[in-house]
C-alpha cells in the first residue's frame, strides 16, 4: 500500500520539487533546509492532501475558510496550516482560531481582529504582511510606503508574531523581468530588517516561478498545481 502511494503522481511531483530546490540552492549557494515548501491545497481533496503529507509535506496553505475547516479537522497529525488567501474582516476570528499562520495581513484592522481572536492557549499566530509590489488596485496587500507603518503599529500585538513578507507579483513577460521583481522584493525585505523588523520569512514563489524566487532569496514557496496537479 505504502509502496503504491510512493509511486503516486503527487509523491513524484514532490520529489521533483525537492530535487529542483536542491539544485537551485546548490547553484545559488543557499541551504535547502532553509526553504519551506507549502502545499497550496485549495480545492484539493483530503485524500490528496494526505498523500502529500505521507510524501513529506507538512505545511499546507488554504484560501477559503469554509473549505479549510473540514480539512484541518480531518487531517490531524503534525501539520502546520497557513491561511494564504485574502482575509475578510468577518472571517478573521475563525482564521485566528484554527490556523497557525496568516500570510495576507494587509491592514492594522485585520491584524487587530486576528490578535484579539487568537486563543490564549495557542502560540502567537505567525503572520506575514502582504506587500502589493505592483500597486495593483485589485489585489490585497499594502504598498511599500505603508509597510513600515503597519509594522510598527502591530509589532506589540501580543498574540501575533510578525514573521515576514508575502508577495504575489503580477506575471511578467519574461523570466528575467519576473526575477528582477523578486530581487527587488528581497532588497526591500533586507532593508526593512536593517531597520529592525527582524523578519525571517519571505513567502514568495509559486509553481511557475519558485526556482527564480529561491534564487533571489525566498524562504517559503507556495506550490499548488506543481504538487497536486490542476485544480478542479
Ligand atoms: C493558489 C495559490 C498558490 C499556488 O499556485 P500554483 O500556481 O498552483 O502553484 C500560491 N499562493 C497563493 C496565495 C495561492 O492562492
Amino acid at each position: 500500500m505504502l509502496q503504491k502511494k510512493c509511486e503516486s503522481v503527487i509523491s513524484k511531483n514532490i520529489l521533483k520539487v525537492n530535487s529542483e530546490i536542491n539544485s537551485i540552492c546548490k547553484k545559488a549557494g543557499r541551504d535547502p533546509s532553509k526553504i519551506t515548501v507549502l502545499g497550496a491545497s485549495k480545492s484539493q481533496s483530503i485524500e490528496k492532501i494526505r498523500e502529500a503529507y505521507i510524501s513529506g509535506i507538512n505545511h499546507f496553505g488554504e484560501n477559503y475558510l469554509q473549505e479549510a475547516e473540514s480539512k484541518i479537522h480531518s487531517i490531524g497529525g503534525d501539520v502546520t496550516w497557513h491561511f494564504i488567501g485574502s482575509i475578510q474582516s468577518r472571517k478573521a476570528k475563525k482564521i485566528a482560531e484554527i490556523f497557525d499562520w496568516a500570510h495576507a495581513v494587509d491592514s492594522v484592522k485585520i491584524a487587530k481582529k486576528l490578535n484579539d481572536a487568537r486563543p490564549l492557549y495557542k502560540n502567537a499566530l505567525k503572520v506575514c504582511i502582504q506587500l502589493n509590489i505592483d500597486k495593483e488596485a485589485s489585489k490585497s496587500g499594502i504598498e511599500l510606503k505603508d509597510i513600515e507603518n503597519i509594522f510598527f503599529e502591530i509589532r506589540d500585538f501580543e498574540n501575533l508574531e510578525i514573521k515576514g513578507l508575502m508577495v504575489i507579483p503580477r506575471p511578467r513577460d519574461s523570466i528575467q523581468e519576473q526575477q528582477n521583481v523578486f530581487k527587488e522584493v528581497k532588497e526591500i525585505f533586507d532593508s526593512l530588517n536593517q531597520k529592525g523588523m527582524n523578519m525571517d520569512t519571505l513567502s514568495m514563489g509559486m509553481s511557475s516561478d519558485y526556482g527564480i524566487a529561491i534564487k533571489e532569496g525566498s524562504t517559503m514557496i507556495r506550490i499548488g498545481t506543481g504538487i497536486f496537479g490542476q485544480r478542479k
